[in-house]
């Protein structure tokens, strides 16, 4: 006879050891709670711990991309470059995890494939992969913007002969390319930072483009002591001022107040310069009316399709390289020597955008009439984006309601934060929020104080539950929608829509704007959590 466990009571259980899971649980535990965190990875770090691709680092400056929650925490931590690479980022936390005594509270290797609402309990009850059972009062997802990776259906995939390897699943030993013909699928984000490192190693490198990428340089090195010094003396003032800019960071390099459409051609061209030679996205902080008006963009963009013209010595490949769509609208990307790389002999640039991938065979790949042969092939495809992981679970609220349904026609929610039918269910940096436009570790801090201070309200009302209204949830997704509407970004297909994932409902997920977000999550706080319903 076998015995069932009993599921193990927690107060708080929380998907995901990223920055957010690990944040979460600190508060959970500063707020009194007994808290769960339970990791798929046999590590913490989330995005840094499977993002281990050949050039992978972040994009936001370091002394930002990090933790302001703790002044002995960023004055201690020593970044060493200006973009932090994937290992040095792994590395912090872990050195977060240690710091705070969080591990204990970490179960990895744990992958939750399910939960559904007890409303008899007003509990959570959840299930792991490995058939392990929790109960809980609050459920957060830290489970990721980014990390449900999308493999494309291609036909015949299974049948390549040489090693597949995608960006967001890379292998944990090294991966040496000498002397093998490399095939790289994707021009997004990923492949930016990847190609130009693939192309030292392989013999040959082909390079498949269904779209072309905007890309600007980061001009990375060593971190400056003396900036570091200067952020230091006054970090609190820094972390405040960033949370005030549009996307929580670049207080440093504040968007030009003026308008691109009036500056005269030989200024534009002058301001245009001097970003560039900042480098990374203050470039769409050049002009204010970058993001918000087509022909201040397309000024914009012609300005960096003069640089590939400058940079790429074959004009074929130049052109192919030169995107047509607004700047910004699909993440921008930042580069250390991407257009570069293209003036390589052993590096040929293959367009998709006319004629799809037709198949892969054990030796290549098919598309438009030819094919290519290699050894090896990258995918850099990206993510099934900000809903990847909910919609992979059997995730169940009120009555059974299926996350997939609720979700069918596109993700609905109330501040980002919660979903109507799934009380005392949170997520953290998904749709709705502001998360995919910020520095991600903002909006992080900002999720994780908004729930901890929603939960410490509940108790102390003495409210088991709290929950998103259908009328919020409504009237929020139609804010996102027309938020955006006021933007370029819905001038072209991209992830932020769905546009990547076939058959994925098109809809805006991310919410333009941190400093109104940030706001309006604190009035309805302070205005009795208006929008929601207390149980
Ligand atoms: C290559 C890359 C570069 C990026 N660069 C930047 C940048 O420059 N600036 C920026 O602000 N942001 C960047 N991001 C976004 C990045 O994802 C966030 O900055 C941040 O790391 C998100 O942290 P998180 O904890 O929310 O999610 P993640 O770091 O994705 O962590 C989520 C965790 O949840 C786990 N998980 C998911 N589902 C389950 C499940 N069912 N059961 C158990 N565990 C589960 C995953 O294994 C993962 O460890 C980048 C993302 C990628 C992929």
């Amino acid at each position: 006879m076998t015995l069932a466990i009993p599921p193990r009571e927690v107060d708080i259980l929380i998907v995901g050891a990223g920055f957010a899971g690990l944040y979460m649980l600190h508060r959970a535990r500063e707020i009194g709670l007994v808290a769960q965190v339970l990791e798929a990875a046999p590590s913490v770090g989330g995005t840094w711990y499977h993002n281990r691709y050949p050039g992978a680092r972040v994009d936001i400056q370091s002394m930002e991309y990090s933790f302001s929650f703790s002044e002995e925490l960023q004055q201690e931590w020593r970044w060493s470059e200006r973009y932090a690479p994937q290992p040095e980022l792994l590395r912090y936390a872990n050195h977060v995890a240690d710091r705070f005594g969080l591990r204990d509270g970490i179960r990895l290797n744990t992958r939750v494939t399910g939960a559904a609402f007890d409303e008899a309990a007003n509990r959570w009850r959840v299930q792991t992969e490995a058939g392990g059972a929790w109960t809980a009062r609050f459920l957060v997802m830290a489970s990721g913007p980014l990390s449900a990776p999308n493999v494309p259906d291609f036909k015949g995939l299974a049948s390549f002969a040489g090693p597949v390897y995608h960006t967001a699943q890379w292998p944990h030993e090294p991966v040496d390319f000498t002397g093998l013909r490399v095939g790289v699928v994707g021009t997004g984000s990923s492949a930016v930072q990847a190609i130009p490192l693939i192309a030292r190693q392989a013999r040959e490198l082909a390079v498949f483009q269904r779209t072309a990428a905007y890309a600007v340089p980061a001009h990375n090195g060593p971190l400056d002591r003396d900036f570091e010094a200067r952020i230091k003396a006054d970090y609190a003032g820094f972390r405040e001022r960033n949370r005030r800019m549009p996307a929580g960071f670049g207080s440093e390099q504040p968007p030009n107040p003026n308008s691109a459409l009036g500056a005269a051609p030989a200024e534009r061209e002058a301001a245009f310069e001097a970003r560039w030679r900042i480098g990374g996205f203050s470039f769409l902080g050049s002009y204010r009316d970058i993001m918000l008006d087509e022909r201040a963009n397309a000024l914009a963009a012609e300005f960096v399709r003069g640089k590939i013209r400058r940079i790429v010595r074959d004009p074929e490949t130049a052109r192919l390289l030169s995107p047509a769509q607004t700047i910004g609208c699909k993440r921008l990307c930042v580069d250390s020597g991407y257009y570069e790389t293209y003036n390589r002999a052993n590096v040929k640039l293959v367009d998709v955008s006319r004629h799809p991938i037709d198949a892969i065979s054990p030796g290549g790949l098919a598309t438009g009439g030819r094919s290519y042969e290699f050894d090896a092939l990258v995918l850099a495809t990206g993510f099934d984006a900000m809903t990847g992981t909910l919609m992979r679970l059997d995730l169940r609220g009120r009555k059974g309601l299926r996350i997939q349904d609720k979700w069918r026609a596109g993700p609905r929610n109330y501040l980002g934060l919660m979903i109507a039918g799934f009380p005392n269910l949170f997520n953290v940096a998904g749709p709705g929020s502001t998360s995919a436009f910020t520095n991600v570790i903002v909006s992080i801090e900002h999720h994780g104080n908004w729930i901890a201070d929603c939960i410490r309200h509940l108790d102390a009302q003495g409210r088991p539950t709290i929950e998103a209204t259908e009328t919020a949830e409504t009237a929020w997704i139609e804010h996102v929608t027309e938020t955006a509407s006021r933007t370029v970004y819905l001038t072209c297909n991209s992830w932020y829509l769905g546009a990547n994932i076939p058959g994925k409902p098109r809809m805006f997920m991310p919410l333009v704007g941190f400093p109104p977000y940030a706001d309006k999550c604190a009035d309805v706080a302070r205005n009795g959590y208006e929008g929601f319903v207390l149980g």
